[in-house]
């Protein structure tokens, strides 16, 4: 049986049906579905769709190796990881070959890609104890008798559902933070990229010695609904709002946390003082590269208009020469294939939206939509108004328009329910504009920067989502805090008994009233 994805939007080039998963074909009579190559069609791998017994069942065992695993102590675990980190850097070649067949991105992208997630495991492996350690803290002058510590306990098994557009990056700023702060973890990949997923779990499977510590149930959205009603003690899923949604109502049933990392309409702002070439260098990358499908990519570029024109002819003269591969090949191309078939009528429906309410084509626009590859799209004055500034388009393009001041351009961008991240490119006011954009992250003459930082959080507010991964709120995020006072000796005021007598009581109001009964406010003990 075989169940069915999407499929690509034209009949698949004629080419070798070559597998190169080296999972071992899926046992007769199990349901299975097919990974395939979105630039050609060819068959990547076939993967089974995992039932909710099979996700019960790697549940179940997750739950048992979260035992063993959150045991052993954080220079235990380290140890564990930071072997998984090397095992990952010296087959990056390998890892990078199965993301770039998945997801039709350049194998330079991928490599990027798995490199940075692999900076992130190394991050969290090493900073899980300084977190997450168990530590005393203050008591307090009421409480001066007790002792008071705090720690940071893993909730367990979590479970974790990945998109495609990163199917290392993505997931790992899950897996490797949930993993470091001592929970077993059941990853369900995008059925786009199912043999990525299964490599990551076949190697730490291989430094653990067997052990189920991080496994992967591989299936389309039913494998994902049942991860989130299997009573996984947390779960994380990245993907678009409207699946992130339906995770939620699935995950309340049971009252189990979720962290919702979903998509975005990230802007990049041009100031009248930036550097131009540099500004167009990076607004160009982060929105063409990936193809665009990238949830921090730039969709939409607010310059100041001052420098509007400038800005415009220069990213259009360093986007000649720009071009996605077309199937079968194309020496030097830089753009991939649109991954997800099921995209390209999105992207040319925005592009034909803006162009239908009066937007400007500079490059591309909606003849620039093929069947799997789209070419790079650049429009100007376009009004905020059309699905092209609105919608999350994930395609390769951008729409840039000017605005009077760097207020109207912080007013643009916040006008939209996303709010993930973005970019501002400023030599004088940069941090300051980017502490007024409402979003999780911004990036100062860079763009994406904070992703590859990893003490930084990540994640958004509004329709982006929330819960943070990445940095010391991302072990956080998959852990609960322990509270532990242990009395040291009898307080003078025993206030927690039934002998309090009315001498304690009035002593209480008195010592209340000389802690907080004065109008000395911070401000006055400056
Ligand atoms: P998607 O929502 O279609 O799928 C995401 C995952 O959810 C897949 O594994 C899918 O099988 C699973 N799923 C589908 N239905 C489900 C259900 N009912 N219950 C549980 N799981 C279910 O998203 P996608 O197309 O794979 O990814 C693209 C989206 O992800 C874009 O919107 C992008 O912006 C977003 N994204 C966000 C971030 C971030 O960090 N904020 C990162 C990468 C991608």
């Amino acid at each position: 049986m075989t169940a069915t994805i999407p499929a690509p939007t034209s009949a698949p080039a004629a080419g070798p049906r070559r597998p190169v998963s080296s999972a071992p074909p899926p046992a007769d009579g199990v349901e299975t579905f097919d990974s395939l190559d979105p630039a050609t069609g060819d068959l990547v791998g076939v993967h089974p769709v995992a039932s909710a017994e099979d996700v019960a069942s790697a549940v179940e065992q997750a739950r048992e190796s979260a035992q063993w695993w959150s045991a052993l102590d954080f220079a235990e675990r380290a140890d564990h990881l930071l072997t998984w980190r090397s095992v990952l850097t010296r087959r990056l070649p390998q890892l990078a070959e199965l993301v770039h067949r998945e997801t039709g991105k350049p194998h330079a992208d991928a490599t990027l890609e798995a490199g940075l997630a692999i900076d992130h495991i190394a991050w969290a492996a090493r900073n899980a104890k300084k977190v997450l350690g168990r530590r005393s803290v203050a008591p307090g002058l009421l409480m001066a008798n007790q002792a008071a510590s705090l720690e940071y306990r893993p909730f367990g098994v979590v479970g974790v559902i990945g998109p495609w557009n990163y199917p290392v990056f993505t997931p790992m700023g899950s897996i490797a933070y949930a993993l470091a702060a001592g929970n077993s973890v059941v990853f369900k990949p995008s059925e786009y990229t199912p043999g990525v997923g299964q490599w990551l779990a076949d190697t730490l499977t291989e430094v653990v010695g067997g052990r189920p510590l991080l496994q992967c149930v591989t299936g389309l959205g039913a494998t994902g609904h049942a991860l989130c009603t299997s009573g996984v003690d947390k779960l994380a899923f990245t993907g678009s709002g409207a699946t992130g949604k339906k995770v939620m109502a699935a995950c309340a049933e049971t009252l189990t946390p979720v962290i919702i990392e979903a998509g975005g309409k990230d802007s990049l702002i041009v100031d009248e003082d930036a550097d131009l070439p540099a500004a167009a260098e990076a607004a160009l990358w982060a929105g063409m590269a990936n193809a665009g499908q990238t949830c921090i990519g730039t969709e939409r570029v607010y310059v100041h208009r001052a420098v509007f024109a400038q800005f415009v002819d220069e990213i259009t003269e360093q986007a000649k020469g720009l071009y996605a591969a077309s199937a079968g090949g194309g020496e030097g191309a830089k753009i991939g294939p649109i991954t997800m078939p099921s995209q390209v009528d999105v992207i040319r429906s925005h592009v034909q939206d803006a162009v239908d309410q009066g937007a400007t084509v500079v490059m591309g626009g909606p003849d620039a939509v093929g069947e799997r590859f789209v070419q790079p799209t650049i429009l100007t004055f376009v009004p905020e108004t059309s699905t092209e500034m609105t919608e999350e388009t994930f395609g390769p393009t951008l729409a840039i328009n000017p605005v009077d001041s760097m207020d109207e351009a912080v007013e643009r961008t916040n006008a939209t329910r996303y709010g993930l991240a973005g970019a501002v490119f400023s030599k004088k006011q940069g941090e300051e504009i980017a502490r007024q954009v409402r979003s999780g992250m911004t990036s100062v003459n860079s763009v994406i920067a904070f992703a590859g930082v990893p003490s930084l959080p990540f994640g958004g507010v509004g329709e982006s989502g929330f819960g943070r991964i990445h940095g010391a709120d991302g072990l956080r995020e998959f852990t609960y805090a322990k509270s532990i006072t242990r009395q040291r000796f009898r307080p003078l005021l025993d206030l927690t008994t039934f002998a309090r007598d009315e001498k304690t009581e009035k002593a209480f109001g008195l010592v209340l009233t000389l802690l907080h009964g004065g109008r000395k406010t911070l401000r006055d003990l400056r």
